[in-house]
């Protein structure tokens, strides 16, 4: 056992071995206190586990640079254990180990070292079991070795937990990051990201899709005129009017500045102009408030239709769009054109 001792005291530099005897001494714990040995410790188990040394650990003390793999106990005290050394997933967490409980299971098994972020939460106790001795005990006790797998399948079931969770974290920030906050409509990147789906899913389908580009009229005069916040306010109505007057099948998006944009699904182009001139009716009425004694001039629109063609792309699509929006700003501003 002395090669052992050395190995373990080269893990935490000021660390004291307290003691190596089958009921834990001073502990207070039995072996049937652990929960790995729960109604799975015989006499010879514990004649096996009498030589493991017991590490004591100052507060804030950490478990490092092991050379080997090995399985800790707590006896006394608690450890704090990084959710990656738990689960295999590094998420910043940590959770707490206390007498009875165990850590290190896992890098027994696959024998790889993981114990970068393993320390005491005040001062704590710890049985080590080295490796070689974890096996021999499994060999020996099928009680251990149900409590072992009892023990990886909680771990598996913790971790499986925190991936999903995580899954739909990042599912809520994707969405997140394709909403424009100043309107509340769909942005750019959710633009570059559906767009191309849903003329794929119309040419195969063979039906119609409507497309209007919108532009401000003169909102760099407005903005110059009514200030900056005036402004943005005149943007979240101006985005209100198309979310209350659209079908649910439909979608806004804020393109960029002062220019938005409409997608209609399955409408075709007599049916969109009627949409677009609604819209420009709609936005002519709306009333702008800076706040609530204060109204504002009225903010109209340029809006520019277009309407799939046969194997017609994206980037296509919104030209003719956008070239339509240049000839309602030529005919005069505030009017819909094709
Ligand atoms: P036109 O009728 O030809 O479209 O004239 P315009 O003034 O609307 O067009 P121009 O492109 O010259 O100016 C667009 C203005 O829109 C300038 C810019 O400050 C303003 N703008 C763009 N984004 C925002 C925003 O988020 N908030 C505010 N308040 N203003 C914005
Ligand atoms: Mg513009
Ligand atoms: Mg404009």
């Amino acid at each position: 056992m002395m090669s052992t001792y050395r190995r373990l005291r080269g893990l935490v530099s000021g660390k004291h071995i307290v003691e190596k005897i089958g009921n834990f001494g001073a502990s207070g714990c039995n072996i049937s206190d652990l929960q790995l040995f729960c109604a799975a410790a015989d006499d010879t188990t514990a004649a096996m586990l009498a030589p493991c040394p017991v590490l004591r650990l100052e507060a804030g003390e950490a478990l490092s640079d092991a050379s080997g793999a090995c399985l800790y106990i707590v006896l006394r005290g608690s450890l704090a254990v990084a959710t990656d050394t738990h689960t295999g997933m590094d998420d910043g967490t940590v959770s707490k180990v206390l007498p009875g409980e165990s850590v290190g299971e896992q890098s027994v098994l696959d024998e790889a070292s993981n114990l970068v972020a393993i320390s005491a939460l005040e001062e704590t106790d710890v049985l080590v079991i080295d490796a070689v001795l974890v096996w021999e005990l499994i060999e020996q006790s099928n009680g251990l070795a149900r409590n072992l797998l009892r023990l990886m399948s909680f771990r598996v079931r913790a971790a499986n937990a925190l991936l999903r969770r995580r899954q739909k974290l990042g599912e809520f920030y994707r969405q997140l990051s394709m909403v424009d906050s100043l309107t509340g409509l769909y942005n750019r990147a959710w633009l570059n990201d559906l767009l191309p789906n849903m003329i794929t899913t119309a040419h195969d389908s063979d039906a119609p899709l409507s497309l209007v580009m919108i532009d401000l009229d003169h909102f760099k005069r407005f903005n110059d005129q009514h200030g900056h916040q005036a402004g943005d306010q005149a943007l979240r109505i101006a985005a209100q009017v198309l979310g209350a007057a659209l079908r649910p099948t439909d979608f806004a998006v804020r393109y960029g500045g002062e220019e938005l944009m409409v997608i209609l699904p399955d409408t075709h182009q007599p049916m969109a102009l009627l949409v677009a001139e609604r819209l420009c009716e709609r936005l002519r009425q709306a009333v702008i408030f800076e706040d609530l004694r204060c109204p504002l001039p009225h903010v109209t629109g340029s809006f520019g239709v277009a309407s799939l063609l046969p194997r017609q792309q994206e980037h296509d699509l919104i030209a003719t769009a956008d070239a339509a929006l240049y000839r309602a700003k030529d005919a005069g501003r505030n009017r819909v054109a094709v």
